[in-house]
């Protein structure tokens, strides 16, 4: 059976641009189709079930990109060979305090740039494994691209000469430009804490951007926002960011496919891919917070599989 997602406006995740009148082949779990309509291949009708999208947006699928202390190198390296023996697919480490943490600060330095190599160059032995660097204030982001991490999370406090350098060794940011304190129950001094911190994510995604920083798209998972709020990110991409709509859309998927390694199988709707895909309630090019609505994720499928279906489609 072909499933055959119809009446349908497609972002397909490459940054190409929207087509009007699209439609979605999935066989199998995997696309064998995505584009125009009228360029959609000859099937046979009775192995078809084509399903009418009422005009709205198919995506692909988004990402959500989720330390342990050491204090020297050779503690370093012990750690990261423990992790990479269970089977870990990346190593998160977190070479600056953190914000949501009480008894540091993102000005302090949590790793040395030499124990921030000794576990990539560990990773990168064990199978090319990647690691991610929470990494807030100035001292700790140095210490994580220099270091030569695949990815460094937050990245408040980049200047310009570390976003060049992000550049040259092809380094992803991870903006997290979502609030993750709950008012309700953060204290006075996290408060205080956290707004500083964030005012200056809001300002410096900006010259990130504009650097041509890899740009991908997480939260802090399992603290603040919910899962299935995270995707009030790509808004503030747009806003704080001065991305284009597509720009954000692009990093939530595109992008963060290739962060994880992941992007032959995911990221994009191209023939070959596995059918991740979700619809969107109208046209979240002119709206990009339709992504952070959940009542307007109308349609989620997982290799093909029905997730969620909001918008009662026949299928
Ligand atoms: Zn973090």
């Amino acid at each position: 059976m072909t499933l055959i997602l119809q009446n349908a406006r497609l972002i397909d995740g490459t940054g190409n641009e929207a087509v009007a009148d699209a439609a979605v082949m999935i066989e199998d779990g995997k696309i064998v189709y995505a584009g125009s309509a009228s360029g959609s291949p000859q099937i046979d009708e009775a192995k078809a079930q084509r399903v009418d999208l009422g005009g709205n947006t198919i995506c692909p699928g988004t990402f959500e990109l989720g330390g342990q202390l050491v204090d020297s190198v050779d503690q370093a390296r012990l750690e990261a060979r423990k992790l990479l023996r269970e089977g870990v697919d990346v190593i998160k480490i977190a070479s600056s305090g953190g914000v949501t943490s009480p008894n540091d600060d993102p000005d302090w330095l949590g790793m040395r740039t030499e124990m921030v190599a000794a576990i990539v160059e560990e990773a990168e032995n064990y199978g090319g494994r990647h690691v991610a660097a929470h990494a807030i204030g100035f001292a700790g982001i140095k210490a994580a691209v220099q270091g030569g991490v695949h990815s460094v999370e937050h990245g408040y406090a980049l200047t310009d000469d570390l976003r060049q350098e992000m550049v040259e060794r092809g380094q992803f940011l991870v903006p997290t430009l979502i609030e993750t304190l709950h008012p309700d129950t953060a204290t006075p001094a996290a408060v205080a804490k956290s707004s500083k911190w964030h005012a200056l994510a809001q300002e410096s995604i900006r010259a990130s951007v504009e650097a041509g920083v890899k740009i991908a798209v997480g939260t802090d998972a399992g603290l603040v926002p919910d899962h299935g709020a995270n995707l009030g990110e790509l808004g503030l991409l747009v806003k704080f960011g001065g991305m284009t709509p597509m720009q954000a859309i692009v990093a939530g998927t595109r992008t963060s496919a290739e962060l994880c390694g992941l992007e032959n199988e995911l990221g994009t709707l191209e023939a070959g891919k596995l059918a991740d895909v979700v619809v969107v309630q109208g046209d979240p090019l002119a709206d990009i917070d339709s992504f952070s609505d959940n009542s307007r994720i109308l349609l989620v499928l997982k290799q093909g599989s029905v997730a969620s279906n909001r918008g009662d489609f026949a299928l």
